[in-house]
């Protein structure tokens, strides 16, 4: 039975690489044409047609080769237009393949030598992905209101870039041409803004972090914008103007959010740019100091008890899980998107310390297992790398009821929130794999993880815990059933308030347990397992 479900995943796996979309290999793989060279800065510098739905511009961008090579990949969505590669005042030659830009060079690169691009492109780009990539709507009022979210999709659906998640650049400017009514809110600090003198206006912004491509966005309209400040760092709000009051009032939940994560983490990762948080039409994104928000400025997800335990209308879900990815997401980041568990386990686990931290230890303990009904334990959160596919929803709820289990593994919780903060210091502002976070792990715990998280991110299947109670010797056998090779984990059990902790096997083991079979618990609410119990 164990090997039959280790072995389902691996054909599971085998199958879908091969049965991969060409386009979801170019975008994913790091192939030699993406690992020749290393990223330094972005200039995007457009113009946005909001009456035509058309964008026109250059992305300049600066690498350093790794290796001695003629040739690069980026990448652009195959609708838009690509106008002219410069290089000085060479035009490059290049190929395109689906999404792919293959740019040849007239020599060889040397490894080391630093090459600054300007990637001229413009056309319409097309609706596509969860929020749709790139937006071109109305508001309420009939302003144009255009915002990109292209997290699925990438950010090749809009502009040219090295389309994946293991290199970032090192900083960013952002430009952006629009007529002169509207505003551009987009990530890191405002610079100051142009007239051109043709009817558009030029929004300049710059970014002094690593970015992710996907991170980097557009939000233009009508908006009004609000400030304040948390100790040194600004904050600042955009809304559209028939909800400024309403922003005001949700937009307090800011500061808290703040004070939480900071409390557990450390400083918010990008305070030169400051933390801004902004209206757009969708439910809202984690676009780095640029977070975007569409929750209906009430408590809840879209106005629900989101995990059903009645913890959730305390808070704007959207606000706390989309900030929490300033830690994880933004500052600590995964390199491939098969390990996305590192962005959605890590916030969603973020949002129950929120809790914790705002409302107390119990409702934290109510919220986190209420995720447990939106699990689905199908397929294994960690998917085929190097293969651009978003991973099972399960990544968000069951990472997160992974990372609980893993609290009460550990079981000192002072030891706890010291190893978590020095995980995401260890890590900050780096592009990591769960093998890093494993290590990291092994190595402070003392423990043998290894296991625990292959059960939970690489197996589809909860482990068991199989009991089985022998009443004429008044004891019980017990032992875990997992997938995972090796897996031991502890686990309190007996009576509630008294809790004795065991440490079973995939042997058996056995204890005497002399009262009735009904009587031996387990604490499942706090490690995500199951439990078989036969009478012997
Ligand atoms: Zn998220």
């Amino acid at each position: 039975m164990l090997q039959t479900s280790a072995i389902r995943s691996i054909l599971i796996a085998a199958f879908i690489f091969f049965q991969a979309p060409r386009a979801d290999v170019l975008r994913g793989e790091y192939g030699r044409y993406r690992a020749n060279n290393d990223l330094l800065s972005y200039r995007l510098d457009i113009r946005v047609d909001p009456e035509k739905k058309f964008l026109s511009g250059k992305n300049t961008i600066r690498f350093r080769m790794l290796r001695d090579d003629t040739r690069i990949q980026l990448d652009l969505a195959s609708n838009l237009n690509v106008d002219r590669i410069l290089f000085g005042d060479v035009s490059l030659q290049y190929e395109r393949e689906l999404n792919a830009v293959f740019v040849n060079f007239p020599e060889t690169l040397k490894a080391g030598r630093v090459v600054a691009i300007d990637f001229r492109y413009s056309g319409v780009p097309q609706e596509t992905g969860r929020f749709g990539g790139i937006t071109f709507r109305k508001d309420p009022s009939g302003h144009h209101w255009i915002n990109t979210a292209c997290e699925g999709p990438g950010a090749s659906v809009w502009w040219p870039n090295k389309d994946q998640w293991r290199d970032e650049v090192e900083r960013m400017e952002i430009r952006v041409a629009i007529p002169n009514d509207l505003v551009d809110v987009s990530n890191g600090r405002f610079i100051g803004k142009t007239d051109l003198g043709d009817g558009y206006t030029r929004w300049d912004w710059l970014v002094q972090y690593p970015i992710n491509n996907y991170n980097v966005t557009l939000n233009i309209g009508n908006y009004t914008h609000f400030t304040d400040r948390l100790g040194d760092m600004t904050l600042d709000f955009y809304a559209l103007p028939e909800n400024l009051e309403k922003a005001r009032r949700q937009f307090v939940q800011a500061k808290s959010m703040l004070e939480a994560f900071q409390k557990f983490f450390g400083d918010y990762p990008f305070s030169k740019d400051g933390y801004k948080l902004i209206e757009v039409p969708y439910s809202g994104m984690e676009h780095q100091s640029a977070v975007t928000y569409g929750n209906r400025f009430a408590n809840g997800y879209l106005e629900r008890d989101w995990t059903g335990v009645g913890v959730s209308l305390k808070f704007d879900f959207i606000i706390i899980h989309e900030s929490a990815h300033e830690w994880f997401g933004n500052s600590v980041t995964a390199a491939d998107v098969s390990d996305m568990w590192i962005h959605e386990g890590w916030a969603t686990y973020l949002e129950c310390l929120y809790v914790e931290h705002a409302f107390g230890y119990d409702d934290a303990l109510r919220y986190v297992n209420g995720y447990k009904s939106r699990v689905q334990n199908r397929t294994p959160i960690i998917t085929p790398r190097g293969l651009h596919r978003s991973p099972p929803q399960d990544m968000y709820f069951k990472g997160a009821l992974f990372l609980h289990t893993l609290r009460n593994v550990v079981n000192d919780d002072r030891r706890w929130w010291r190893l978590i903060r020095d995980f995401y210091e260890r890590f900050a502002y780096r592009n990591i794999m769960t093998e890093d976070v494993v290590q990291f792990f092994n190595e402070r715990t003392k423990m043998d993880l290894t296991p625990l998280f292959d059960q939970y991110l690489r197996h589809a299947e909860l482990p068991a815990l199989e009991l089985k109670f022998d009443r004429t010797s008044s004891s019980l056998s017990y032992r875990w059933v997992a997938a995972a090779k090796g897996f031991a984990m502890p686990v309190r059990v007996g009576k509630k308030w008294q809790w004795q902790i065991i440490q079973p096997a995939s042997e058996w083991k056995s204890m005497p347990w002399a009262p009735a079979n009904e009587e031996f618990e387990v604490a499942t609410d706090l490690y995500y397992v199951n439990v078989i119990r036969t009478i012997g």
